[in-house]
């Protein structure tokens, strides 16, 4: 299949490369020459505009930072410019509102598209062991899932249009309050004297349980290997569990949902990442509390 992929970025680049490694001829596009060069080592072929990496292929897949920009993008150079029969999809991660704007823009120009966020980090993009949430039609669903295989070890379908964007921020905005929760039980338990390797030998064994602490303990030495074993260095940084907390509370305002936890949860990340720890781990956030 011939693939144009748009943001070669510390996830996209990963991405593209699985692309290329699983059969597909990778027509690429990033503003940032270091990101093409990497894409080109990767096997892709590289082009100077987004008009220009679109132009005949059967499907674009895009990786940017942000709704603005997706949107932008979108509207100027790929709607109206890949052929109609090319199907979309994009998997940053973006508010709801605008998935659903731009797969509606997308359609009534005859395009099917699929918003397609991931789980998973830079390790996962480059290893091709992403999760994809994506939000679609069954017939969109279905052509998208070949592609999405190549580069993630689940593919599930979440919903129509929008509903992969919907199931991530709620995703993570779970993982954002239990990282906190989780901290803050492991510094009580230090100051009421218990020893915090009994501590986690006990609660990882009941009700207090989750993944924030059995998969990714916050606290160095205690657990399974984690972004707390090295410096807080690594793993899924504080500013774009920021970027997901307030995509959650903005989902909520425009949903009318009360979200009394994920709005901590983003004030206690704020401040985190104000204070300069934004490019920290978001376990790190422990070292507040
Ligand atoms: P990144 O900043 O490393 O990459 C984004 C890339 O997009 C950059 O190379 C940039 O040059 C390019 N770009 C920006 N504007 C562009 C434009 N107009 N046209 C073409 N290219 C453009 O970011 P990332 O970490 O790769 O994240 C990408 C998306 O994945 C984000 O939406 C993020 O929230 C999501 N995400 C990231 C992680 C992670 O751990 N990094 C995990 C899950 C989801």
């Amino acid at each position: 299949m011939n693939i144009g992929f748009i943001g070669l970025g510390n996830m996209g680049g990963g991405m593209a490369a699985n692309l290329v490694k699983a059969g597909h001829t990778v027509r690429a596009f990033d503003l940032a020459e270091d990101a093409l060069a990497r894409a080109r080592a990767h096997g892709c072929e590289t082009f100077a505009t987004v008009r220009e990496a679109v132009a005949g292929v059967d499907a674009v897949v895009s990786m940017l930072p942000n709704g603005a920009i997706v949107d932008a993008v979108y509207a100027k150079d790929v709607i109206g410019h890949a052929q109609a029969s090319a199907l979309l999809l994009d998997c940053s991660t973006i508010d709801v509102d605008t998935a659903r704007k731009v797969a509606s823009a997308a359609e009534a120009a005859g395009h099917a598209m699929v918003d397609a966020p991931v789980s998973g980090g830079i390790a996962a993009a480059n290893g091709g062991t992403l999760t994809f949430m994506v939000g679609g039609t069954d017939a969109a669903f279905a052509r998208a899932e070949p592609i999405l295989a190549a580069m993630g070890k689940a593919v599930i379908h979440a919903g129509a249009s929008g509903a992969g964007q919907a199931a991530k921020i709620c995703n993570n905005m779970i993982l954002g309050a239990t990282m906190v929760a989780t901290c803050e039980a492991f510094a009580l338990a230090l100051k009421l004297g218990l020893d915090p390797q009994t501590f986690y030998d006990i609660s990882s064994k009941a009700s207090g349980q989750s993944w924030s602490m059995t998969s990714y303990c916050p606290l160095p030495g205690v657990g399974p290997q984690s972004p707390a074993d090295n410096d807080y260095q690594g793993g899924f940084t504080a500013a774009l569990m920021l970027k997901d907390l307030k995509l959650a509370l903005a989902a909520a305002a425009s949903a009318g949902a009360q979200v009394p936890m994920g709005t901590r949860a983003e004030e206690l990340y704020a401040a985190f990442a104000a204070a300069g720890n934004g490019g920290k781990d978001f376990s790190a956030i422990i070292k507040t509390l």
